[in-house]
């Protein structure tokens, strides 16, 4: 098996029936690349940028930061490389920002809350992702955005940012792509209205499903309630991926579910145009979605949409895909 999949490192990915899909990896650090290109992914769908931030005691310089994204892009040469500001509270923490303990920091001040409010650390972050954007396919992604008021502003301080670093004479690419996480409920039902605006999404769905169903990532006991396949999940992927179409933007998954051999499927025949996984799993998904038809699997889409629970999709998908 492994010799099979070595063959398609350079390949397209297609389905049976010639419909073209993207397969990203997702990095931690610039070191990572290396195992995205040996694996054969066309692109980047996920760059969390908080390790740059842990593990020291003062927050990253623009320089510091500059210097990792303009990796990250040189090594790249050119393909698609989605890099999400800030994401850090609930699991992730900041020793250094002395942020005060809360009852629920999943819930909480965390990620894109936090960089509206705490505007220097963002706006450094912004400021290092602008100068970095000459060198490659930049794409920027908000995370945890729960309203269009959110996005709105955050998209208005990027711009304020670019108009500086333009004024002061810095290069910045004309065309970088502003896209959202979309991981809280309230975002995927308003996927229609989000997607007049931004220019991407990417779906991420470890926690989507979290918030859906309100079970802890983290907490063993209530992993149960963990369904990735759940009907209730499916609905909103479709929701995200058909308001995206609509207006001629694209969506992506940067969850674990988009590489999951079970989820793959479903998810080609929701639609979905870009999956981003372990560098590790590309080469299987490619190798899986080579032998699977998009048309037949859509044929059944309305079906499992309208399915009872999570383990009826499951079945249908292990007996038919
Ligand atoms: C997600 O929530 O699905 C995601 C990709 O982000 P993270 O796992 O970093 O929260
Ligand atoms: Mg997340």
């Amino acid at each position: 098996q492994k010799e099979e999949w070595a063959k398609l490192v350079n390949e397209k990915t297609l389905s049976s029936d010639g419909v073209q899909v993207e397969l990203a990896a997702n990095i931690g650090t610039p070191a990572d690349v290396k195992g995205v290109l040996e694996n054969g992914a066309e692109g980047v769908g996920l760059y969390r940028t908080e390790f740059l931030y842990m593990g020291r005691d003062q927050l990253p310089t623009e320089d510091e930061q500059f210097k990792a994204y303009k990796e990250v892009l040189d090594k790249m040469e050119g393909k698609p490389v989605v890099i999400r500001t800030l994401d850090i509270g609930g699991d992730k923490e900041l020793p250094y920002l002395n942020l005060p303990k809360e009852l629920n920091p999943f819930l909480g001040f965390r990620a894109i809350r936090l960089c509206l409010e705490e505007q220097d650390i963002f706006r450094t972050q912004l400021r290092a992702l602008l100068r970095a954007s000459t060198y490659g396919n930049l794409k920027i992604m908000f995370p945890m955005i729960a309203t269009l008021g959110e996005f709105r502003s955050a998209k208005s301080i990027l711009m304020e940012e670019k108009e500086k670093l333009v004024n002061e004479g810095t290069k910045v690419s004309d065309d970088i792509e502003v896209g959202i996480m979309v991981e809280i409920p309230s975002t995927a039902v308003m996927a229609d209205t989000f997607a007049k605006e931004v220019d991407f999404f990417s779906i991420g769905t470890n926690d989507l499903i979290q918030y859906t169903m309100a079970a802890d990532r983290m907490n063993e006991q209530v992993s149960y309630l963990y369904q990735p396949y759940n009907p209730a999940i499916l609905r909103l992927v479709k929701m995200v991926i058909d308001a995206a179409h609509k207006e001629g933007k694209w969506t992506g998954m940067c969850g674990e579910m988009a590489g999951d051999p079970i989820a793959i499927p479903i998810l080609l025949g929701l639609g979905l145009d870009e999956f981003s996984m372990s560098a590790t799993s590309v080469l299987p998904a490619r190798s899986q979605i080579l032998n699977l038809s998009k048309e037949k699997i859509s044929a059944h889409i309305e079906q499992i949409l309208q399915m009872d629970t999570m383990d009826d999709v499951v079945k249908f998908a292990e007996e038919n895909f």
